[in-house]
């Protein structure tokens, strides 16, 4: 029989929203008649924009003429689609990159977990609590967590607690750390690093020659002055960062599928036979290994994000989702609770009420309103007794939960 890899025995058995979809499922089968609202939702409900949509057709019908059929593409992406992400991401923010510094792929998630094949063994990785869950369970499952702790800390993680006393923004540690994962606007707790913040970031990691990984997948949800959209927008980042950005949440590309990671040329690392290599290089060999490009028609799909239209109807469905944030938001103050994010960010982050647990709150939520959020323990320790809740529901559907939540 094969060996199995043994890192995988590390994680907890569930992804944490397999864990919520059974809880929902079960409660919803012994109470059949309970009208439940999902305000807890990381995923769009708004349909893709008609200028993606009429893009996508227009591409469908390329592939069924001999004369403009593609098959395989580049694995980093088409040309098109690299040079609208500079043009439109990043030029008009000052931000100098070239084109085979950009690669098209299918997902933040899957290019933020794939980066991980890169490391080497005995980095010191750091984590902010809480966050996006796949960064900690990817690096376990390749390996790069270390030895695990009989209280279940790994040898080689090392959390950045993110709390009310820090406005919930990771400090930089007082010792080294070889890896550092950042997320701006962040996923669970709604706040955005300042350019400051980010800046001290930046400042570590090239004293310590670290790595920092950013992820930029809510960057489309900033509304205030002074926070940064890329982390290129800071000097220095060109040396030491790598960032990942999505279609996802912003064009509502969930389903369809398509984002962006950026691997400057100057970012390098370390080898054991001396010298350093580019990532560039490193992550060019692996998506071309791994990797077979995101499908034509998808790219085309997201190039068209970029004409005046899709902006505009992009620009609409994010002040859609905010509409809906800035209401929970508001809806969970008037209750007494203490609410952060919602404002550059379709998260809300709340602080449970009377002491209760994160996973007790959100059984109260369901039973007593029939409304289902996140427990913040999912994602990190320091979440135990927050609460996150989404604006990514519908208009109708959030209006009745904030009615029901009221009442
Ligand atoms: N990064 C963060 C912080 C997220 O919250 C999510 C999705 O919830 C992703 C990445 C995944 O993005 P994608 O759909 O592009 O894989």
């Amino acid at each position: 029989m094969v060996w199995a890899n043994g890192n995988f025995q590390k994680l907890p058995e569930n992804y944490l929203f397999t864990d919520i979809a059974r809880k929902v499922a079960e409660y919803q089968a012994a109470h059949p008649d309970a009208d439940i609202i999902r305000l807890g939702i990381g995923d769009v409900t708004r349909p893709l924009p008609g200028s993606v949509i009429a893009a996508l057709h227009s591409a469908v019908d390329e592939m069924g003429e001999a004369a403009t059929f593609r098959g395989y593409g580049p694995e980093q992406g088409y040309t098109f689609l690299r040079q609208a992400v500079l043009e439109n991401e990043y030029k008009p923010r000052g931000v100098t990159l070239e084109l085979d510094e950009i690669f098209i792929s299918d997902g933040a998630k899957s290019d933020t977990g794939n980066f991980t094949d890169l490391f080497g063994s005995g980095n010191i990785i750091a984590i902010p609590d809480p966050v996006y869950p796949v960064y900690l369970d990817s690096n376990i499952m390749s390996g790069h967590g270390g030895k695990q702790e009989i209280t279940g800390e790994f040898s080689r993680i090392r959390f950045l607690p993110c709390l009310e006393e820090n406005n919930f923004q990771p400090e930089t540690p007082r010792r080294r750390v070889d890896i550092i994962y950042l997320c701006s606007p962040n996923n669970p707790t709604g706040t955005a690093m300042t350019f400051d913040q980010l800046r001290a970031w930046i400042e570590y990691a090239l004293r310590y020659e670290s790595l920092i990984l950013f992820d930029a997948a809510y960057e489309r949800y900033i509304t205030q002055d002074g926070i940064p959209h890329s982390i290129y927008e800071i000097e220095g980042a060109e040396r030491c960062a790598v960032e990942f950005r999505s279609y996802s949440k912003t064009a509502g590309f969930t389903g369809t599928r398509c984002s962006v990671t950026v691997v400057p040329k100057s970012v390098t690392a370390r080898i054991r036979e001396g010298g350093t290599v580019s990532l560039n290089k490193m992550w060019l060999r692996r998506q071309c290994t791994k990797f077979n490009e995101t499908p034509y028609i998808v790219q085309r799909a997201a190039e068209a994000v970029y004409s005046p239209e899709g902006s505009r109807e992009v620009d609409e469905n994010i002040r859609y989702y905010l509409r809906n944030a800035a209401a929970i938001r508001s809806c969970f103050e008037t209750m007494g609770c203490r609410v952060f994010g919602g404002v550059n960010s379709p998260y809300i982050w709340l602080k449970t009420p009377e002491g209760m647990g994160s996973w007790e709150y959100f059984d109260y939520l369901l039973q007593k309103y029939n409304i289902v959020g996140t427990p913040g323990a999912g994602f990190g320790a320091c979440g135990e007794g927050y609460f996150r809740l989404t604006g990514f529901g519908t208009a109708e559907s959030t209006e009745k939960a904030v009615a029901r939540l009221l009442a």
